[in-house]
């Protein structure tokens, strides 16, 4: 086999979902945001497993996604929409019991007048600028919407992975003076407001990234395991070099491995000669450039050609591996190739 294998650990999903709901209180409710085909994981393997936590709520960035989650789920769990009551999206949003949050004046009108009595929710902007009713635009439809009972009001934080940012409390401060009163119940936090404390929890919290082990979470347990498998090996003589631009010249006699993955696999190509593949603990320094579809590493050091190497796992997880490729595990993690074999582990699989 060629391709590689990305292993993902469903309990360890369930097990982060559990500890990320424990750290609120038990009335607040503990969502799943599975947007982007569950953070590269896979959509339907994803939420079946969470809902087997107890999730009963998750979160999509548009109506297509949630007509993938509905497939997998059922009836029963409420699946809402990041995006809104998008033109186009009402024969989905009513056939599959899709649940929008509504983000402009023109969504709740097209809401209202289309699916009248269909549940949706009220995204209002704090301060991030991206999605969502500024201020004045709420205060203009406020009494009018409400008494057309929105099931939530949601905002989004743009600083919750530093603590110290005073962003966070003036966000926290504006979604009070917008809902406060309202008696609807309301949600801001996603990982990051999680663990800013109890004054961000609210009713709901919309946990995406810790779920997938990633920062700012800490203390998740590991979901994934990138394993690549070795297709050739070779000796190369003092002086000759390795992959495109000649970036890599041998020093000695070396023996290097080509991996099957590259940059068409999400491996980001500003790797080039810095990550670690790993023998189980032996690390093999990656060398060369990345290319489209393959990797290669020094594997002088090894008594024999392995068959695989691990490039995320154990020794170098996705924050690790981002950090390297100077981007964020989150972009590390969607941009998994569909080309990769994907294995489920745990009980749930
Ligand atoms: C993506 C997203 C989340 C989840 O964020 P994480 O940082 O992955 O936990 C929650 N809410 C909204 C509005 C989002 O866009």
């Amino acid at each position: 086999m060629s391709t590689a294998t990305l292993s993902i650990d469903l309990d360890a999903i369930a097990a982060n979902w559990r500890a990320l709901d424990s750290m609120s209180d038990p009335g607040t409710q503990t969502a799943a945001v599975v947007k982007a085909d569950a953070y590269g994981l896979g959509a339907d393997r994803v939420a079946k497993a969470l809902a087997k936590a107890g999730a009963r709520r998750f979160f999509v960035a548009v109506a297509e996604e949630g007509a993938v989650v509905r497939q997998a789920l059922g009836p029963g769990p409420q699946i809402s929409i990041l995006a809104g009551h998008q033109p186009g999206d009402t024969d989905m949003i009513h056939d599959l019991d899709l649940t929008p949050m509504l983000n402009s004046i023109d969504q709740v009108t097209r809401h209202l007048e289309s699916l009248p009595g269909h549940p949706f929710g009220i995204q209002l902007d704090t301060g991030m600028n991206r999605l969502g009713m500024e201020a004045d635009e709420w205060a203009a439809v406020a009494e009018y919407v409400l008494a057309a009972a929105p099931e939530l009001l949601m905002s989004h934080l743009a600083c919750a992975d530093e603590p110290g940012n005073p962003m966070n409390a003036q966000q926290l401060a504006t979604f009070h003076a917008l809902t406060d009163g309202t008696g609807i119940p309301r949600s801001l936090a996603a990982t990051g407001g999680i663990l800013l404390g109890h004054e961000y929890h609210f009713d709901l919290t919309r946990p995406g990234i810790g779920l997938y082990g990633g920062a700012p979470y800490a203390d998740a347990y590991p979901v994934v395991r990138l394993s690549l498998p070795v297709i050739q090996t070779r000796i190369v003589e003092p002086g000759e070099i390795v992959g495109y631009g000649s970036t890599w010249i041998a020093e000695g006699h070396a023996t290097v491995a080509t991996l099957s993955g590259g940059y068409a696999d999400g491996l980001p190509r500003t790797l080039s000669n810095r990550a670690l593949l790993w023998d189980e603990d032996t690390p093999c320094p990656l060398i060369g450039r990345v290319s489209m579809d393959l990797i290669t590493a020094d594997i002088s050091h090894l008594k024999q050609a392995p068959r695989a190497l691990e490039i995320i796992g154990r020794h170098q997880g996705i924050d690790a591996l981002a950090d390297l490729a100077g981007t964020i595990g989150y972009e590390i993690l969607t941009s998994l190739s569909a080309r990769y074999t994907r294995r489920y582990t745990g009980s749930a699989a």
